[in-house]
């Protein structure tokens, strides 16, 4: 089964795309992780992709193809994955079309208020990349009510996890987040173009917050398997 993520920075995409990997037993792919492992590892990819990631800005469609397309040919992944991150751009969702058959897309739906806050709160442990959030967000929109509570660390800027440190990502900072945000806005059109006329996109609202979109998640993996 090979399941894309799709949702604008800070509807929760690593969130759900993890969890969900974690009980499906399928590998969770995300090229940002990826992407950051090579940084901190200051490889040859590392150097090349630093920029782009410091900036906000999407790494280039040939460099991001070929580290997609090196990983999922990894034995783990013979019987599916969960992408995460990828694909950001329509080049890169006709390179994996040809590559593999994607069964289905999440899409997850939030409102860019309610993400700007989450965002600007989003904390990542530098060890092990496990997401916190430090906002607790509750609010009437336009006559919707939005509940996404906060997910902090037990201790103050300690992952509950691996004992790591908790980072505040450059650009997960105010000025790069609008930028991140009109960027995905505009690459992720054409992308849910493509998937919509295969038929395989599910919309899922997450503004409800993580005891309700988890479960709805799942369900709608389970109508699909
Ligand atoms: P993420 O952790 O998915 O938010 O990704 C962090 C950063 O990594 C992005 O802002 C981009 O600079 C880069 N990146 C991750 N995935 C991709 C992709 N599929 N295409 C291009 N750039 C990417």
């Amino acid at each position: 089964m090979i399941i894309v993520f799709l949702g604008p920075p800070g509807s929760g995409k690593g969130t759900y795309s993890k969890r969900t990997a974690e009980l499906t037993s399928l590998p969770h792919i995300s090229t940002g992780d990826i992407f950051r492992e090579a940084i901190h590892n200051n490889t040859a990819l590392g150097k090349q992709v630093q920029e782009y990631l410091s900036r906000g800005e999407l790494v280039p469609n040939e460099i991001t193809i070929e580290i997609l397309r090196e990983r999922i040919s990894h034995p783990d992944c013979a019987k599916g994955f969960i992408l995460d991150g990828y694909p950001r751009t329509l080049p890169q969702a006709e390179a994996l079309d040809n590559l593999v058959h994607v069964d289905l897309v999440v899409n997850l739906v939030a409102h860019e208020e309610v993400l700007i806050a989450k965002l600007s709160a989003r904390r990542i442990c530098g060890q092990c990349g496990e997401i916190y959030n430090l906002a607790d967000v509750h609010k009437m929109i336009d006559g919707l009510k939005y509940d996404m509570p906060s997910m902090p660390p037990q201790k103050d800027s300690i992952c509950d996890k691996c004992g790591g440190e908790l980072v505040h990502r450059k650009d997960d900072q105010v000025d790069v987040i609008t930028h991140r945000l009109q960027i995905s806005n505009r690459q992720t059109k054409p992308i849910l173009y493509f998937y919509r006329s295969k038929g395989i996109v599910e919309d899922i609202n997450v503004n409800l917050g993580l005891e309700k979109t988890g479960p709805s998640i799942m369900r709608t993996i389970k109508n699909h398997i």
